[in-house]
């Protein structure tokens, strides 16, 4: 039939519209991100409620339409239950689909950006959300081709010195002290943690379970890793800034309670 396709994909971002209506935003490893209307779905006999949810992976069988498509089947392939019954994964499930939405232009097709949310929701359901978030930054930044320069000055090619290393996002990597100096570089990390950036970015998630990490380098990773994200992709992240404000009010309770 004419304009009647079908696709895998993830949904994720999901708006309520009209009465019983939602439209979905999803990523297709070949049909880049699609916006489509589930009709009725939020009535309770609807056979579209579980696979029009967001961060569900689904078959779609979509109608096109002039200004979206119309899902008229779906069949969930992976409802990556855990990650809905705890916070901190949840939180970072909506982080990771944020950047795919945000680095996939409309009308492009990204198939390695959607295997790398697929298998990271796929991760986060058992692994460390921190781990998982670090690798999936690591990743996508290769994937979007501003991996940086870490083993020599991204300015000037120079050796870098030893101890902690300056690094600063807009410079594209770490820094010698002189080249440190002109681009006021902000961060200073360990080798430690450069090191395991480059691992993650050319490994994915695959090894995680087997990665042992210092506080240190993981708080290390935990800064320049998002910071440095950002700054490519020109904005800060929205659910970056909502877990930021979750888990300082949780200290703020618990540093109250105590
Ligand atoms: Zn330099």
């Amino acid at each position: 039939m004419a304009g009647l396709y079908q696709v895998q994909g993830i949904v994720l971002s999901t708006q309520d519209f009209r009465e019983a209506d939602r439209i979905l935003h999803i990523l297709t490893p070949n049909r880049g991100k699609i916006t489509a209307i589930a009709k009725g779905v939020r009535k309770a006999h609807s056979n579209l409620r579980s696979g029009t949810q967001r961060l569900c992976l689904a078959r779609f069988l979509l109608y096109d339409g002039r200004s979206m498509a119309t899902v008229t089947q779906c069949q969930v392939e992976d409802f990556f239950a855990p990650l809905r019954a705890d916070l901190e994964r949840l939180l970072t499930a909506c982080y990771l689909a944020e950047i795919a939405d945000v680095s996939v232009p409309a009308g492009q097709a990204s198939p390695e950006m959607f295997g790398l949310l697929r298998r990271s929701l796929g991760l986060l359901v058992r692994e460390n959300p921190h781990l998982v978030a670090r690798a999936f930054e690591a990743r996508a930044i290769s994937v979007l081709g501003f991996a940086p320069r870490v083993n020599l000055c991204a300015a000037c090619g120079a050796p870098l010195e030893e101890g902690l290393i300056p690094f600063a996002p807009a410079a594209g990597g770490a820094l010698c002290s002189r080249c440190s100096r002109q681009y006021g570089a902000q961060y200073r990390v360990s080798r430690e943690a450069l090191a395991v950036w480059r691992n993650l970015a050319s490994m994915g998630g695959s090894h995680l379970s087997r990665l042992k990490l210092s506080p240190r380098c993981q708080r290390e990773l935990a800064e320049i890793l998002p910071a440095y994200l950002e700054y490519y992709l020109d904005r800060r992240l929205k659910s970056r800034i909502l877990m930021e404000q979750i888990r300082e009010d949780a200290y703020e309770y618990g540093t109250r309670k105590n």
